[in-house]
């Protein structure tokens, strides 16, 4: 196995919390190498203590395990800090695809900063005229959104 497929392996590995985007998409993992022939895997948290971190690892575990490999490492990097901006465009889409509003690129903005962007775009109707109903949506990394158009509740996944 090369370092590509190292990658295409590990893109096999679902967000736990959204089963259609993966890791490699979400930007957790950092850094895919082998050294001395053992797979070395760098993942960098999406936001300090969350609860998802240990299933992710143990994720990469497995399907390295799966693969035939006994020792490898699974390092966690905590800087620099993910931001919602290491986000694939295929992984946006996903996120879309999925009824989940993908986080707007605004990091920059004093608003996204604070997780809440003033204007999130329906993943159901694309429409702008969207409300926060909760700031945290079913899980702490999203915020709970209503639509003004279609009227349908959806996540947002907040900018980091
Ligand atoms: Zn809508």
């Amino acid at each position: 196995m090369n370092e590509e497929e190292l990658w295409n392996l590990l893109d096999e590995v679902m967000d736990p919390e959204i089963p259609v985007l993966s890791l490699v998409d979400l930007g957790v993992i950092r850094e895919a190498k082998f050294v001395n022939g053992n797979p070395q895997i760098t993942i960098t948290p999406t936001y300090s203590g969350c609860p998802a971190m240990k299933i992710m690892e143990e994720d990469i575990e497995a399907v390295l395990q799966g693969s035939g490999f006994d020792e490898y490492e699974v390092k966690t990097v905590l800087s620099p800090a993910w931001t919602t901006d290491w986000i694939t465009e295929k992984g946006r889409k996903a996120l879309h695809d999925y009824g989940i509003a993908p986080p707007e690129q605004t990091t920059s903005d004093k608003n996204a900063l604070l997780g809440h962007p003033k204007e999130v775009t329906c993943p159901h109707c694309r429409s702008r005229q969207t409300k926060m109903l909760s700031q945290f949506g079913s899980t702490p990394c999203k915020a709970l959104y209503q639509c003004n158009d279609c009227k349908e509740p959806f996540d947002y996944f907040k900018c980091i």
